[in-house]
């Protein structure tokens, strides 16, 4: 048995990464019966814009640059990540298309054999630089696209990512809509008073562009800690400014995804809305996270890291399939920490050290 420091907000205690061989060894299963088929790779924490919600303007703390997980130990770990029943790999950061080999990433990645045929490769971007890269993404095997955009006004865009980069996004979304990548999604996050009457036109910017607009309550991930749960703009607020404008028919069958649908005025366009704050869906959570200086976490709000790095030091000299039973065994402990819920809305509720684009979006 080895121990392995886990972190705990900002405490580090040793544990035993092999102390829970309960559940299927094969299978990524919580002590709530979850089943986990989600990885999340952070490959930055670095970015082009600096959004109000997820970094300061100045002083964010960098992970340095040799804490960086490398392509080889990215890969390494979706490998075993697949032979456990990962099947999609969610590209994300900070900004994903900043780290120089995106593509080679995602091509490595798309080679992965899951347990039924090949995983899947999807990236959440803020669009800068995506109509450069798109052609040889996809290429490469990338299958489903997210990409962020708050506003479609010049002078908002500028005030809320502190960079006047809104024609880089605009071109990048253009470049999807005109691949074959579908279903392509939009994400942008409700927030009062600076872009809560522009619900309606980013709904129906989405469906000029032939996408879908997913709103997204404003967590408190900001690594400025800022964030006002009285001042955030509530699923039933975004709902009742859409039914002004459109009648909205419930989509059925969720399954584990973080949107919940509605078909505007009897489709074919909709609208989704991942309410993390108010209407949480962590019963049916199958998401696991790791952070691009190598820690895995089994939620956005955990306090606790399992540290992937000390294990792959430690192993740097053990045999391939020794060094992957170790990973194995890193992710069950991580997965059989994963506490039922995050309890945002409970006075106790403590806000992550690391802001959003350190986690991984
Ligand atoms: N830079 C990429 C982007 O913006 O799409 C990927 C990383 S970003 C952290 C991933 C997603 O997290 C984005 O859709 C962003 O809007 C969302 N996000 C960041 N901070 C958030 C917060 N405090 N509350 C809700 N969503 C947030
Ligand atoms: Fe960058 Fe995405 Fe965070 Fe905006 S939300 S600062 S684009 S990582």
């Amino acid at each position: 048995m080895t121990a392995v420091p886990v972190t705990i907000g900002r405490r580090t205690v040793d544990r035993d990464v092999r102390a829970h061989p309960d559940g299927p060894r094969d299978r990524l299963v919580d002590t709530h019966g979850r089943v986990h088929r989600d990885l999340r790779i952070s490959l930055t924490d670095r970015c082009s814009l600096r959004c109000t919600y997820c970094m300061p303007e100045q002083g964010n703390e960098w992970l340095a640059r040799t804490s960086i997980l490398s392509t080889d130990e990215v890969i390494e770990v979706a490998e075993v990540a697949a032979r456990l029943g990962i099947r999609t790999f969610r590209l994300t950061g900070g900004e994903p298309l900043l780290r120089p080999d995106i593509v080679e990433v995602v091509r490595r990645i798309s080679r992965i054999e899951g347990d039924d045929g090949p995983v899947e490769v999807a990236m959440t971007t803020n669009g800068i630089r995506l109509a450069d890269t798109l052609p040889q993404l996809i290429d490469a095997g990338l299958t489903r696209l997210n990409i962020s955009i708050d506003t479609i006004r010049r002078q908002r865009f500028a005030e809320l990512t502190r960079r006047d980069r809104l024609d880089d996004v605009l071109e990048g979304i253009a470049a999807a809509a005109a691949s074959e990548l579908r279903p392509l999604k939009l994400n942008a996050v409700a927030m009062r008073g600076v872009n809560d009457d522009e619900l309606v036109d980013l709904v129906q910017f989405a469906m000029e562009v032939g996408a879908q607009l997913r709103f997204i309550e404003q967590m408190p991930l900001d690594a400025g800690h800022t964030w006002d749960r009285a001042s955030m703009v509530t699923r039933e607020e975004i709902l009742a400014t859409l039914g002004e404008r459109w009648r909205l028919d419930p989509v059925p069958g969720r399954g584990g995804a973080p949107a919940e649908r509605w078909r505007l005025d009897g489709g074919p366009h909709e609208v989704g809305v991942i309410a993390s704050v108010t209407a949480p869906f962590c019963g049916a959570c199958d998401r696991l996270r790791l952070t691009a200086d190598g820690q895995f976490r089994n939620c956005l709000f955990s306090l606790a890291e399992y540290d992937l790095t000390a294990v792959l030091r430690r192993e740097a000299q053990s045999a391939p399939a020794e060094r992957a039973e170790a990973i194995a065994g890193l992710l069950r402990s991580c997965v059989h920490g994963k506490l039922a819920g995050h309890a945002i809305d409970d006075p106790s509720f403590l806000q992550p050290v690391r802001g959003m684009n350190a986690i991984g979006g």
